[in-house]
């Protein structure tokens, strides 16, 4: 396998950045893309990147065709938005440790609608759908002049088909591993109530995204975006208007959890003997991910200086490490 030079990773960077942020629209006409239609990427004269129209794509001398890209139904932040991650010394102390985010596979989070199609009770109505597929499936295929196949052939190799499409929507839980954050201008105090076990020694690390994406490795190749919050009663029901792609499930959970207004990084994970492992680490930069370390409202003085020698003085990081916002003093 050819290893890809520093440069040339750092242009792989650049691109996709691009790319991610001009996921919705033409980068030259502002046209909106179609869900399943080619976009292409290339350079304009100046050198500068353009992701664009079939038409614009014209204007680009080495536009290359983006196969397979439909445009995705998540939301992706602002380069400068902030993101935040809660958590207690333990968990804190492993981030240093080992220099590394943990990434949990998907089947194995609480909530078991990670991942989910729709509710169980409406499950009868997306079959309906699939039936409606399958059909247009055999008609397709039965009209094309380089297959040969009756009719009950072509039953049975689209009932393979769509057996193996519907296994591999439930696979894909298996091989993905997500990494939470909560995206906010502010502090929260909900979540350091939430996600601190002992408040009084909770520790919250706050990034950018545009930080966070530069700290990561390119690869495995990570996605991002926020996380939809929906009414899944009324999703993937047969109709023709609340649907979301069978592979972005796992961009959408339930009302219930909207105020964790969660940006996720998910990672597929190609390696089959990885299968099995519950968690991931990826490495990352800490100097580059980590803006500001916020010391929780409720911790004694002695924590605040533990964790800042801690820092300093054993993993030799020049941290920024500030008091919560939210123990300044009201005046009346
Ligand atoms: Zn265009």
């Amino acid at each position: 396998m050819k290893t890809l030079t520093q440069i040339e990773i750092e242009e792989f960077k650049q691109h996709r950045w691009f790319i991610m942020h001009h996921n919705k629209n033409c980068s030259i006409c502002g046209k909106e893309f179609d869900f399943n239609g080619n976009s292409y990427f290339g350079h304009l004269d100046d050198g500068s990147y353009a992701y664009t129209c079939e038409k614009c794509s014209q204007q680009m001398t080495d536009a290359e065709v983006y196969t397979n890209s439909h445009r995705h139904s998540y939301s992706i932040p602002v380069s400068n938005a902030k993101l935040w991650r809660y958590m207690d010394l333990a968990k804190f102390l492993s981030l240093l440790e080992y220099n590394s985010l943990f990434f949990t596979r998907i089947d194995y989070f609480q909530d078991p609608f990670e991942g989910a199609l729709g509710i169980k009770k409406n499950e009868e109505l997306w079959s309906t759908k699939e039936q409606e597929w399958k059909k247009k499936w055999i008609e397709i295929r039965s009209n094309s002049n380089n297959v040969c196949l009756c009719d009950s052939e072509l039953q049975l190799l689209a009932e393979q088909e769509f057996k193996k499409y519907r296994k591999n929507i439930k696979e894909w839980r298996t091989k993905n591993y997500v990494n939470c954050w909560h995206q906010s201008d502010c502090e929260s105090e909900a979540m350091w109530q939430l996600y601190t076990r002992d408040c009084n020694q909770g520790i919250a690390i706050q990034t950018t995204f545009e930080r966070l994406y530069q700290a990561l490795p390119s690869v495995p190749q990570p996605s991002f975006g926020m996380v939809n919050y929906i009414n899944f009663n009324e999703y993937n029901n047969g109709g023709t208007e609340k649907n979301f792609h069978p592979f972005e499930a796992v961009w959408h959970k339930r009302e219930s959890f909207a105020h964790e207004k969660e940006f996720r990084i998910i990672i597929e994970d190609i390696v089959e003997k990885d299968f099995h492992n519950q968690n991931k680490k990826i490495r990352v930069d800490l100097n580059l991910l980590i803006e500001n370390i916020y010391i929780s409202p409720k911790a004694d003085k002695w924590f605040a200086e533990l964790v800042k020698d801690i820092i300093k003085n054993r993993y030799k990081l020049w941290l920024n490490v500030k008091q919560s916002e939210l123990n300044e003093q009201p005046f009346f």
